[in-house]
């Protein structure tokens, strides 16, 4: 156990709980003992803390364009042949951590998470938004094995072994508050960390049951697994419309693109109608996180692109421009991307009519669409 990590079980306690001392009176060895169950938990749980952080180094060795985090020398052949598929299918160009901290700087702008900072210790505090513990507010690195850490040990906590009483009542850990919320959906609060979490999940950190075991009922609205759009009400959240035909995803040279044909009923008939989500992500990355949209991309100029409208969301009906919409106010979430999977949700809270001149269409809105692939 090093001191680098002081979030875990610490050197100074360890050294005096686990010393023998053969001539200890009665009373003062079952005080020990008492003290040993004790930090159980914590010693376990910084063994795991301290495993996530040689996963990541092992990722990020072995991620394309890492620069100097990638340092694979003494990497053996089977931890190399371990990364390499969840490498490929999260496309993690640059790194795990570089990948984490862009996800992470992104719900910052929106106020949806707290930015890093160094001096954050301990673990008996409030973790800012976003973050599992405060001392994962301290930097990517210690994000990553905080929120993968407490995710798997969580149900090593509810079920105490025999004779190992956990005491981590003072300890603060947001699977606890995620637990707490129990109305489904994403709410502000754990938008970040859900996403975090579904990442850890996409590169093989934690299963799919730690995921939900940490996250309780939050959730993307239920679409019934099946591939498409799936369009609810902004405020119940029923579902109110699928197009999961003619389903689509494919990668255009810089952007990422998902599309759906499926009828609209507008005044004149049922005509025919195609939803696109566009996200713009270098090639070959996934798109992944938060898009903030703040204008239609058709009238941004390509330079400015990046910072107002990252994103498309636009339904075009077909012979009818009048019902045709462009979102210019947006927000996008995309909690999972893998080669294999892409899910997420877009809340469109305005949109351009594409009638002539356009007008900002008021009707219907907001929407929420999830959208879901899994191949
Ligand atoms: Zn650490």
């Amino acid at each position: 156990m090093t001191n680098r990590c002081p979030g875990g079980a610490s050197e100074a306690r360890l050294t005096l709980d686990l010393s023998d001392i053969p001539s200890m009176s009665e009373e003062r060895n079952a005080a020990r003992k008492a003290s040993m169950v004790k930090i159980w938990p914590e010693v376990v749980h910084s063994i795991i803390h301290e495993a996530y952080h040689s996963a990541t180094h092992l990722i990020d060795s072995f991620s394309p364009d890492a620069g100097e985090l990638a340092d694979g020398h003494g990497w053996p052949s089977d931890a190399r042949s371990a990364a390499r598929p969840y490498v490929e299918k999260t496309r993690v160009q640059g790194g795990f951590r570089t990948e984490w901290s862009r996800l992470n700087e992104e719900f910052e702008a929106d106020d949806l998470s707290g930015d890093y900072e160094s001096g954050r210790v301990g673990r008996e505090q409030q973790p800012p938004r976003g973050f599992m513990t405060i001392y994962g507010g301290k930097s990517p690195g210690e994000d990553i094995a905080e929120a993968a850490s407490w995710a798997v040990v969580l149900p090593i906590l509810e079920q105490p072994v025999e004779g190992v009483i956990p005491d981590v009542s003072d300890w603060k850990y947001a699977c606890t508050d995620m637990q707490g919320h129990t109305e489904g959906g994403i709410p502000p609060n754990f938008v970040a960390l859900y996403t975090k979490l579904n990442f850890l999940r996409d590169i093989g950190f934690i299963t799919d049951q730690a995921l939900e075991k940490c996250a309780g009922s939050i959730r993307l609205e239920d679409a019934d697994g099946a591939n498409g759009f799936h369009y609810f009400s902004y405020s119940d959240r029923t579902l109110l419309t699928s197009y999961t035909t003619d389903f689509s995803i494919q990668r255009e040279a810089d952007a990422f693109l998902i599309s759906a044909w499926g009828n609209l009923n507008v005044q004149s008939g049922a005509k025919p109608a195609v939803t696109q989500l566009k996200i713009w992500v270098e090639d070959p990355a996934l798109p992944r996180g938060y898009y903030s949209i703040g204008q239609c991309n058709d009238f941004v100029p390509r330079v400015a692109a990046s910072l107002v409208a990252p994103a498309m969301f636009r339904r075009d009906v077909m012979d009818t421009r009048a019902q045709s919409i462009c979102a210019y106010e947006a927000r996008v979430l995309v909690t999972s991307a893998t080669t294999d999977r892409i899910e997420g949700s877009a809340i469109i809270i305005k949109a351009w009519k594409f009638s002539a001149p356009p007008v900002p269409e008021v009707a219907g809105m907001p929407v929420r669409v999830v959208f879901t692939y899994k191949r």
